[in-house]
């Protein structure tokens, strides 16, 4: 028997999860997705349950659960046709709080964000100038006298509106004056509470799907010099490593999504007959699904190992990105199977497929895009020579 069964194992983490999602069916997330609108009852009831406090230490108010018991929460919020992006930042940032915070940090924060007082929910990296190249980016953090002071920008933040905290990475050093390429930026957790309109200003971005994500826009915002994370000029490996729980809780949401679709379509294909006969008895329409299916479990296998090698304290980026690349691709080839499978009905809002068919594309660009992990792989793995910046520890 495998070490650890993902169907069998946390199943009292799956099933409480589950009754949580059962109050928030498909005409839910239609509703919220046609106004654009942030499902703010859902996430109170997971932080009512306790699920986003999953990773936060017992000692602060959480379930000092371990990563792999938060994708498992993930994945099945996905898996029940519900989707964790309104709210998953706080579990994948957690991780750099807790490794890099320091004990004044987590005792100022961490209960509220357990007690779901205090919401961390915005994850400020990308800039519109330098996308996927992090060590370009260029909003800085000035020491002056006994603060920092921001000015910058940054884009697809998401959720940035629902969120009283931000993990800001901006640059301390400029580039040119740094020792190692990789040194002069820093990790600052933003109070962002009284600061909007006054140094910080939010731009929603509307998107093909409902994500509340946003342009956020620093003008001489000042923070106390206790809101650096870590050392100063040291945070981009913190959030390198940050970045591997990022890639595996959203792997996790992949194959929950992959799960839907493929339960969706077959449920589909059993049902609708054409021809005198349900259409799954073709094999035109099995395969697709089948060939989905096998995908999905090999995904799910890399998944839970890497969640597995994080938990024991490693640091697995190349099980972490290609856990990321085979589940998005896991969840997008079952996505396409099952819009297939439904024919015209596929395109119909009510059947929920077109709606999380935009959701799952999501994933082939973001937290990274498919064509920068298989740089990452060749270079990690295969030893070519590198094309691109840095993008895991
Ligand atoms: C809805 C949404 C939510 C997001 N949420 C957040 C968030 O909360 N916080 C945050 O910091 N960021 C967030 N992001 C940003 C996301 O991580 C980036 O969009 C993603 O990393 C890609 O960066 P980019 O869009 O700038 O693309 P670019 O870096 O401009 O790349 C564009 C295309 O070129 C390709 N490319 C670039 N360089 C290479 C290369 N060397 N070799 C091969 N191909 C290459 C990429 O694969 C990509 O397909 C979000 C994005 C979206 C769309």
């Amino acid at each position: 028997m495998p070490d650890f069964d993902p169907t069998a194992d946390y199943a009292a983490i799956r099933e409480g999860v589950a009754k949580v999602c059962a109050d928030f069916p498909g005409s839910y997330w239609r509703d919220l997705d046609s106004r654009r609108a942030y499902p703010s009852e859902f996430v109170q009831a997971l932080i009512r349950e306790g699920y986003l406090a999953a990773m936060i230490p017992e000692e602060y108010g959480g379930s000092g659960l371990n990563l792999t018991a938060s994708a498992v929460i993930l994945e099945e919020i996905h898996r029940q046709g519900c989707n964790a992006a309104a709210c998953h930042a706080q579990m994948y940032t957690m991780g750099t709080v807790l490794r890099h915070g320091s004990p004044g940090q987590k005792r100022r924060y961490l209960p509220g964000i357990a007690a779901g007082t205090l919401r961390l929910q915005a994850f400020g990296v990308t800039e519109p100038t330098s996308g996927t190249d992090t060590l370009a980016l260029k909003t800085t953090a000035r020491r002056d006298g006994d603060g920092w002071v921001i000015n910058g920008q940054k884009i697809w933040t998401s959720r940035a509106e629902y969120s009283d905290l931000m993990v800001l990475l901006a640059r301390t050093t400029p580039r040119d004056q740094v020792a190692s390429r990789t040194d002069g930026l820093s990790v600052f957790l933003v109070d962002m509470r009284g600061h909007l309109g006054r140094g910080i200003g939010i731009r929603p971005i509307r998107t093909m799907m409902n994500h509340a994500t946003t342009e956020v826009f620093f003008d001489n915002l000042r923070i106390p010099a206790d809101a650096l994370v870590g050392d100063e000029g040291k945070g981009f490996r913190y959030i390198l490593s940050g970045m591997n729980s990022e890639r595996i809780l959203i792997a996790a949401e992949c194959i929950g999504d992959a799960k839907w679709f493929l339960r969706k379509a077959a449920d589909y294909a059993r049902e609708r007959v054409v021809f005198g006969a349900p259409i799954g008895r073709n094999q035109g329409v099995q395969f697709p699904l089948a060939r989905a299916q096998a995908h999905l479990m090999a995904a799910e296998a890399i998944v839970y190992r890497a969640a597995a090698m994080y938990d024991s304290g490693l640091n697995p980026g190349v099980e972490a990105n290609t856990a990321k690349m085979l589940a998005a691709d896991a969840s997008w080839e079952a996505a396409e199977a099952c819009l297939q499978t439904h024919g015209g009905f596929g395109f119909a809002e009510e059947y929920d497929v077109e709606r999380k068919f935009r959701e799952a594309r999501l994933y082939q660009v973001a937290p990274i895009s498919t064509n920068l992990i298989l740089c990452y792989i060749a270079e990690r793995v295969l030893g070519l020579p590198k094309s691109y910046g840095e993008l895991s520890a």
